[in-house]
């Protein structure tokens, strides 16, 4: 049984009465939900009246003001029941990149005042999103002071090596940022036990965790509770884009990256999206509801789309275990298929899928993750993620497997004639 009715909008296979803005250009198999999830229509819903009647700002006194506030004031209540914390510690952004940002900046500028002379050092796992990677690079460069980075590696599976990770902790640690689950392969790191170790070496250090890919599937009062930052982003969960939220848990010492109004306690000027925090939560609150169904039938449907491709195409492998891994994610590998041709043919074929994380450019290079999972880049190369979500139905497993069997093959059959 479904937990979620798909939108006619937004997926499934090509039939009739299907309607909205995707359906009506072509019939689309969408199986790209890491990289943003279509919006719920919940969510459109409970957003409509901030785009016309409730339009004041939340910092004004009168009562246009004042029902703004309450909006955004119950948005954030709302957050914080179904991530485990207090209403004041919920940070609303403009992107879960902001939500990182702050968190990696904002934790080692407030720990390090301005002329300290040893360096303070920031420990990350070496598959976190750009928005921690190359914020802690940033921060290197006298961003935040003097920082020095640690990368910690992973295994194969892309899960942290906590032997090194463990090395690496001493009391110059001031912050720690490791990802609850993995953009590209989905792999699901051992927060609690990262969290325990940072608490026993390095007990100055902040705990901060990108929990942005692991909000749809993972119960944040429980998974994320040994990590005093948690950043978040609605589009990934069914709400909007351009929407972000940092929890910083009370006592954690933050300082700004934006300035400006003194908005959100100080700790993020600018005047706040109350349409888009009234949709991250409501995004959250449906997610939250649906969590454990929602995450049965998705790997469901996903061990289903891995075993019917592998019973129809040889050479095809899984990069990650499944049980170590968000039920949504498929990461394979296609011996022999250069995954920028096949995008091309799924895409022919109505089929989005992608290569690995959403790039600003659309170019694909050899991934980061999987180079740092010890792939050649080669395999890299070879490289799929499928990754499910909300709307995904059987009717989609059916398509992709037969557009995916096809599209290889004829990949496959391309490259051998050029050999010959
Ligand atoms: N962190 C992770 C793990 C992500 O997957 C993403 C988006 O792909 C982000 C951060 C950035 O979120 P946003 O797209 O809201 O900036």
């Amino acid at each position: 049984m479904r937990s979620i009715e798909p939108a006619a909008a937004h997926s499934g296979a090509p039939g009739p009465g299907r309607q909205g803005a995707l359906s009506q250009q072509a019939p689309v198999t969408y199986l790209d939900h890491a990289a943003t999830s279509p919006l719920r229509p919940e969510v459109a819903q409970a957003m409509a009246p901030f785009g016309s009647e409730v339009f004041g700002n939340p910092a004004g006194s009168h009562r246009v003001s004042r029902r703004a506030a309450a909006a955004l004031e119950e948005a954030r209540e709302e957050v914080a029941e179904i991530v485990g914390c207090r209403p004041g510690e919920v940070i609303f952004t403009a992107s879960g990149t902001e939500a990182d940002n702050l968190a990696v900046l904002g934790a080692l500028r407030a720990r390090r005042p301005a002329g300290a002379s040893d360096p303070a050092v920031v420990v990350c796992s070496a598959v976190e999103h750009p928005a921690v990677l190359a914020t802690c690079r940033a921060a290197t460069t006298g961003l935040a002071g003097s920082v020095q980075l640690e990368v910690a590696p992973v295994d194969r599976h892309g899960s942290i090596d906590l032997g090194h990770l463990e090395d690496l902790l001493d009391e110059r640690v001031a912050l720690v940022s490791v990802m609850l689950a993995n953009n590209e392969v989905g792999t699901i790191q051992p927060l609690c036990e990262v969290a325990t170790l940072a608490r026993q070496r390095a007990p100055g250090a902040i705990v901060h965790t990108d929990a942005v890919q692991a909000a749809s599937f993972l119960d944040l009062r429980t998974e994320a509770a040994g990590a005093s930052l948690v950043s978040l982003s609605a589009h990934k969960l069914g709400g909007p884009k351009g929407v972000g939220i940092l929890v910083a848990r009370h006592g954690v010492p933050l300082a700004p990256v934006v300035f400006g109004g003194g908005q959100e306690r100080g700790r993020r000027s600018g005047t706040q999206n109350v349409a888009g925090a009234v949709g991250a939560a409501v995004a959250l609150r449906v997610a939250a509801r649906s969590q454990e169904a929602e995450a049965r039938r998705l790997a469901k449907l996903r061990d289903r789309l891995a075993d019917e491709l592998a019973a129809r195409l040889p050479g095809v492998v899984e990069l990650t275990p499944r049980s170590l891994r968000l039920p949504g994610h498929l990461p394979l590998g296609l011996r022999g298929v250069d995954h920028e041709e096949l995008l091309v043919l799924l895409d022919e074929q109505g089929v989005c899928a992608s290569a690995g994380s959403a790039c600003a450019s659309g170019a694909l290079g050899p991934s980061d993750v999987l180079l740092a999972m010890g792939r050649s880049p080669a395999e890299a190369r070879e490289a799929l993620r499928l990754t499910l979500g909300w709307t995904t139905t059987e009717a989609d497993v059916t398509v992709a497997v037969d557009a995916l069997a096809m599209a290889a093959e004829r990949l496959r059959a391309g490259a051998s004639a050029v050999g010959d």
